[in-house]
C-alpha cells in the first residue's frame, strides 16, 4: 500500500500517521522528520533546510526530490510507504509519478485530511513532541504528563509567524496538487477535526 498524506500545517499528519503506519505495517516517510534530522546532525542540507524551515518556507523541490528518491530506493520502502509532508508541490508531485512509474509502482491513495485555517495556529502554537517517544502533544488539547514536561521540545517553525508562511505555501503551492491526483480518482477527503481516535477510524474507512 502506497498511500500520500495531504493537508495543513497541524491537521494532525503526524499523529495520525504514526498510528497508519502501525496499522498497515508500513514505512513512514516524512520529509519534515528527515530534513529535521539532517539539521540536527548539521550536514550541508540540513543547514539549507534550516533557513527556509525556520522562515516556515518550502525546501527547494529538487533538494527534497532528491532525499524523497533516496529514500524510495531503500529496501524497507519498496513493498509499501506512507508519504507524509510530500509532495508538497505540483513538480514534487510529477516527479514523484516519473520515480514510482520508471519502477512499475503507483500510488494507492491520497488521503486530504481537512481542517479549517483559524484552528490551526492555535493547534501549533500549543503543539510539543517528546523526542524520547516521538509522542505529539498539545499544551490545552492533548496535555502531556507533568513529568515528562521538561523534556518536551517546541518545533522552531511552531511560532504564529511560521505558522502563517506554511498556511499560505500550503494554499498556494500545496492545494494545487489535490487537483493532480483528484484527475486520476485517488483523493480521500477525511475529516481532521475530532479527537485523534475519531480521526484515525475516518481515515481507515476511507481506506478501506
Ligand atoms: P512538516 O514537518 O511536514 O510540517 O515540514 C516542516 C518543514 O519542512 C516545512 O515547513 C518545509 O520547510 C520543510 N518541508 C517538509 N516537507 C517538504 C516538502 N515536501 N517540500 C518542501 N519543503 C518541505
Amino acid at each position: 500500500m502506497r498511500i500520500i498524506f495531504i493537508g495543513p500545517p497541524g491537521a494532525g499528519k503526524g499523529t495520525q500517521a504514526a498510528r497508519l503506519v502501525s496499522h498497515f505495517d508500513i514505512p513512514h516517510v516524512s520529509t519534515g522528520d528527515m530534513f529535521r534530522a539532517a539539521v540536527k546532525a548539521g550536514t550541508d542540507m540540513g543547514k539549507l533546510a534550516d533557513e527556509y524551515m525556520r522562515a516556515g518556507n518550502l525546501v527547494p523541490d529538487d533538494v527534497t526530490v532528491g532525499i524523497v528518491r533516496d529514500r524510495l530506493n531503500e529496501d524497507d520502502a519498496k513493498a509499501g510507504v506512507l508519504l507524509d509532508g510530500f509532495p508538497r508541490t505540483v513538480p514534487q508531485a510529477e516527479a514523484l509519478e516519473a520515480m514510482l512509474n520508471a519502477e512499475g509502482m503507483a500510488i494507492d491513495a491520497v488521503v486530504l485530511l481537512e481542517v479549517p485555517d483559524d484552528l490551526i495556529v492555535d493547534r501549533i502554537v500549543g503543539r510539543r513532541s517528546d523526542p524520547e517517544t516521538g509522542a505529539i502533544y498539545h499544551l490545552q488539547f492533548n496535555p502531556p504528563p507533568a513529568e515528562i514536561m521538561d523534556r518536551l521540545v517546541h518545533r522552531k517553525d511552531d511560532t504564529e509567524e511560521a505558522v502563517r508562511s506554511r498556511l499560505a505555501a500550503y494554499h498556494a503551492q500545496t492545494a494545487p496538487i489535490i487537483p493532480f491526483y483528484e484527475e486520476k480518482a485517488l483523493v480521500k477527503r477525511v475529516d481532521g477535526v475530532g479527537t485523534p481516535d475519531e480521526v484515525t477510524e475516518r481515515i481507515i474507512k476511507a481506506l478501506s
